[in-house]
């Protein structure tokens, strides 16, 4: 029993900007970006850096379906000479050839960069810059921690500061954004608890003079004030789950450890979306997302980092617990075009194997397949955001 999604568009619901000045990609910036965090400049001189970046199995599957889409033998220079030919030629008609082979409909955009001094940076260009480089539709994605760190470095006293945070969320949404998006888990952990005022007071002292990431009450006290603001602004809330590059705080980054910020009353008016699915812990996200009526999962990064049948694996224990009406298609691209292309190419495969088991073992029917698939590519986007 095979399935066929290729006719269904795709929304990107979890995507950073590529880069321009990538258009001209190097051996050790293309394969920087088959592991999580890349290769530095440094790590990237060590030919053994190198040749394990090219062994993930994330490389594997790019690597020779772009081999197929250009139509030249699967190895790494024959794909990188192919893929620079077109992008020096023409960078925006490349990306847009791209989209349009990936049937990619639109992407919502983190606009975040590394506010803060950690390992492995991601870089910054503006969300407005992006927007008029890229060929299909874009949605903003604020990103929190740098309008926090913001609104400490300019302000000249605690009140002064929340009025300046409050001020950026208020702005960004004005501006456009639709939801917002945090990257907690990389500085202070998920284990979000309500904390005193006084220890939010002397955290911002703290956070004023040091930068520190790990200033755990204020950033706690943030999260919970945007939650709520989420409500009244009409917008939606991300959260980074999981594992990521290796600045994450990693044992408070399962989505398990959000219990008790899912389970405060406090927060259920906003939807919030569990990014990357908690991966590889993807299935204690799931629970959340069939007992709570607010929270969905997004499985960027798993698309398509994780190997196919990796990633159905994944897919099947994530529907095991969430309705599919709570399931979103994303790509986490980032640095370069290709990414999200493998992202829309790779998840419907996913899609196709993981319901065609469905269908094989009666779980559903094969209408009812389409339907599921069309509500993870594009459809419960549409819904929630009212695209
Ligand atoms: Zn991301």
């Amino acid at each position: 029993m095979e399935l066929d999604f290729s006719e269904y568009p795709a929304i990107d619901h979890h995507a950073h900007p590529w880069l321009d000045d990538l258009k001209d990609l190097s051996m050790e910036q293309f394969v920087a970006r088959f592991n999580y965090g890349g290769l530095t400049a440094e790590e990237a001189k060590d030919p053994e850096n190198i040749i394990h970046a090219q062994n993930t199995t994330m490389a594997y599957q790019i690597v020779h379906r772009l081999a197929k889409y250009f139509g030249c033998n699967a190895t790494l220079a024959e794909v990188l000479e192919q893929r620079n030919a077109r992008s020096r030629r023409d960078y925006f008609q490349y990306t847009k050839d791209l989209m349009e082979d990936a049937n990619m409909e639109g992407l919502f955009v983190d606009d975040g960069y590394s506010e803060v001094g950690v390992t492995r940076v991601l870089r910054r260009r503006s969300y407005e810059d992006f927007e008029k480089a890229c060929p299909i539709w874009t949605k903003h994605v604020a990103r929190i921690e740098p309008r926090f760190q913001d609104a400490i470095d300019a302000s000249t006293g605690f009140e002064d500061f929340v009025q300046r945070f409050d001020a950026s969320i208020d702005e960004a949404v004005k501006g456009g954004a639709v939801a917002f998006k945090s990257i907690i888990a990389y500085r202070s952990g998920l284990n979000i608890q309500k904390p005193l005022e006084a220890d939010v007071r002397r955290d911002y002292v703290w956070s004023k003079a040091t930068r520190s990431r790990e200033v755990k009450a204020i950033r706690d006290w943030y999260i919970h004030r945007v939650v709520r603001r989420c409500a009244e602004l009409g917008v939606m809330f991300h959260i980074h789950a999981g594992v990521g590059d290796i600045d994450i705080v990693f044992k408070d980054c399962n989505p398990g450890k959000l219990y008790d910020l899912l389970h405060d009353t406090e927060t259920r008016s906003t939807k919030i979306f569990l990014i990357h699915s908690g991966y590889p812990f993807s299935q204690e996200g799931a629970f959340f997302a069939n007992s709570l009526k607010n929270v969905y999962i997004d499985l960027s990064e798993m698309l398509p980092h994780a190997s196919i049948p990796g990633a159905v694996e994944r897919t099947m224990q994530i529907l095991d617990m969430a309705p599919t009406s709570r399931v979103v298609f994303g790509s986490d691209g980032s640095n370069i075009p290709e990414i999200h292309w493998a992202g829309a190419k790779i998840g419907r495969e996913v899609l196709q194997l993981t319901l065609a088991e469905f269908v094989k073992t009666k779980v559903m029917n094969e209408d009812q397949a389409h339907d599921a698939a069309k509500l993870i590519l594009s459809g419960n986007v549409r819904r929630v955001y009212k695209l």
